[in-house]
């Protein structure tokens, strides 16, 4: 039987490599909603509705409907690439510049409302693993399994800082650190669906487990 699988969990805790190891494994699918609220924000820039000194939330609120967010499988990398008005935005969207903007587009409740159905409609198809904040609290309140995501400030910085630098990014430890507590500090304290473990969620601490630790761990979780 197929069945959804909810990851939550702070910043860069590891969540998309462990729902990504799932979906594989299980020959699931994996949806990224932090890729769409990514992308939304990268959408935001472009139209310089949001900088250093400004935010034209309204303007923002009034374009929603020019947005169209999509996944397409990719063979080789073996999971959805996220697409922006028919643009792979895939890598772009992980950019430090996205980052330092996306929680405050997230907090947007129009913004929520359009990405929270998108994602309710993926979920028709079971068999999903999909990862972000509020999965197991507001998108699929009723999923089959759900894990939150934890892992210290500076286990959490150094993965991050070790991406970004393996792809090339020009980015310092202490910037990718401010950067990721920033996030958690505005998406656990937003008005609007506000990052906290769903009561029936699992948690998993991951500072001290390999990928391939915390990987069986799960399995075994699943197979339950
Ligand atoms: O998962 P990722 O770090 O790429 O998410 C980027 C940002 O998008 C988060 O810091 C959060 O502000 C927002 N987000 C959200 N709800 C989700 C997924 C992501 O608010 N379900």
């Amino acid at each position: 039987k197929k069945i959804i699988i909810a990851i939550d969990g702070f910043s860069s805790t590891g969540k998309s490599t462990l729902a990504k190891q799932i979906a594989q494994k299980l020959s699931y699918v994996y949806v990224d909603t932090g890729a769409m609220y990514r992308a939304v924000t990268l959408f935001a820039m472009r139209n310089k509705l949001i900088s250093e000194n400004k935010f034209e939330k309204e303007k923002l609120i009034n374009s929603l409907n020019s947005i169209e967010l999509s996944f397409k499988f990719n063979e080789k990398l073996g999971f959805g690439e996220a697409y922006l008005n028919g643009e792979n935005v895939e890598k772009v969207i992980r950019s430090i510049e996205v980052s330092n903007f996306v929680s405050r587009i997230a907090e947007i409740s129009e913004v929520r409302r359009k990405l929270v159905e998108q994602q309710q409609r993926m979920g028709l198809e079971k068999g999903i693993v999909m990862d972000g904040r509020d999965i197991g609290t507001v998108v699929f309140p009723n999923a089959a399994l759900k894990l939150f995501m934890n892992a210290s400030a500076d286990t959490r910085a150094k993965r991050r800082f070790d991406e970004l630098s393996k792809r090339g990014d020009k980015v310092s430890y202490q910037e990718i650190l401010e950067n990721v507590q920033l996030r958690d500090h505005i998406d656990s304290t937003r008005d609007d669906s506000p990052l906290v473990k769903a009561k029936d969620a699992i948690e998993i601490d991951n500072s001290n487990l390999t990928l391939e630790e915390q990987f069986k761990k799960v399995l075994e979780i699943v197979e339950n």
